[in-house]
């Protein structure tokens, strides 16, 4: 049986990266003891959201590298879509020229030839063949020619 009544109760935590940060735990005592025991353990949000940052950076890095021979397009949206979107776009294409499926299929090209950063932020969380599915639309919509081959490696 616990004893007590559930209640918030408000803890300041000194975190494992050394920052002090006040957090409302709520719960019987043990409960909330062992909450702030944990938290203990763990960065501040500060710090989480940080690291996170490097994280998502060293990502689009890496991605930026994996993706460095493709001639892209400039994209067009506004100045935070364009950012978004670049991002996206950086972490789809790698993703793609990393399946050896998806790298042979011709179908991966046809996306990149589409330069409107909100289609990028739309479809970013499509899987690989609903994306490409996506991409051949967008890339033979209405069109007098079909877009849909066009070579990855541009001399
Ligand atoms: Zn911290």
């Amino acid at each position: 049986m616990a004893s007590g009544t559930p209640a918030a109760m408000e803890q300041r935590i000194m975190h494992a990266c050394g920052h002090e940060q006040v957090h409302v735990i709520y719960g019987f005592d043990a409960q909330v003891a062992r909450k702030a025991r944990w938290l203990r353990t763990t960065q501040c949000r500060a710090c989480f959201i940080a690291d996170k940052q490097v994280e998502q950076a060293r990502m689009t890095a890496e991605h930026e590298t994996a993706i460095a021979h493709l001639d892209l397009p400039e994209l067009i949206g506004s100045d935070r879509q364009i950012s978004w979107a670049t991002t996206i776009r950086a972490s789809r294409l790698a993703a793609l020229t990393h399946d050896p499926v998806t790298t042979a299929d011709a179908d991966s090209a046809s996306c990149l030839h589409i330069t409107d950063a909100k289609w990028w932020i739309d479809h970013r969380s499509l899987p690989p063949e609903g994306f490409l599915a996506k991409a051949r639309e967008a890339g033979t919509g209405g069109g007098t020619s079909q877009v849909a081959h066009i070579p990855i490696d541009i001399a």
